[in-house]
């Protein structure tokens, strides 16, 4: 199994997207986050070395992989078929549900998704999020950012009425911001590494690791550091 370029045999490098707190943001100039902590746990459990981390925006994060800049994605990106079609994914090692973000105090409470419909929405483009307000909202006014930062900004300006994103990132949010949780429903998301189609090799050593990591209590603490109570 052939590895790209310049990276030697077992060196490999990560892709990630920040602006999705707790998964990956950054503070004070570095790279930090649920997803970085626990990559790194991963890896480590494998004959493999990390050598770094490259940021880009989400929606260029799997030709990102499959251009061989990067080899494997952490950006708590959810298992579909669409996706599956692109690139490979590792077992899951994170659920999700979506949750719709309003402004504090803003006056507009929905409590479903029928009453998003006509109304200005955001998310972030490329994201699980955007596919549910073009699939199951009617008629929505649609916005898409490069960020969910920014969308979170326009909501908290109140130029847009709503987001739809991922509930630990809402929750997030809503602990930061002048933002806050109109309701969450259920989507069944499960977050996990991508890697090329072909990176078999790859792709079963993060098994491995993910599963390492899970056994050996290193996934609780990690959970506890970003989520804890
Ligand atoms: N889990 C969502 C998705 O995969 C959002 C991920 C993200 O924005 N980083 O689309």
């Amino acid at each position: 199994d052939q590895s790209d370029g310049a990276s030697g045999e077992n060196e490999i490098i990560a892709g990630t997207a920040p602006g999705f707190q707790p998964f990956e943001m950054n503070r004070d100039g570095e790279l930090v986050g649920f997803d970085i902590d626990h990559l790194e746990a991963v890896v480590d459990e494998t004959d493999y070395e990390l050598t770094g981390w490259e940021e880009f925006e989400f929606d260029t994060l799997i030709q990102a992989l499959n251009n061989g800049n990067i080899d494997v994605i952490a950006a708590a990106m959810t298992i579909n078929d669409e996706r599956r079609e692109q690139i490979a994914f590792t077992d899951p090692y994170y659920s999700a549900n979506q949750s719709v973000l309003v402004q504090t105090g803003g006056g507009f409470q929905p409590s479903d998704l029928d009453d998003l419909a006509g109304r200005t929405l955001g998310a972030q483009s490329g994201t699980t999020g955007e596919g549910i307000i073009e699939d199951e909202v009617e008629d929505p006014d649609y916005q898409s950012y490069e960020n969910y930062v920014y969308a979170v900004q326009e909501l908290e300006q109140g130029r847009i009425e709503a987001i739809v994103i991922d509930q630990p990132v809402a929750e997030s949010f809503e602990a930061d911001r002048e933002v806050e949780i109109a309701f969450t429903f259920e989507t069944g998301e499960e977050y996990g590494l991508g890697v090329r189609q072909d990176d078999d090799d790859l792709r079963e050593a993060l098994n491995e690791g993910i599963a390492a990591v899970q056994e050996s209590g290193e996934y609780e603490e990690i959970t506890q550091e970003w989520f804890g109570e």
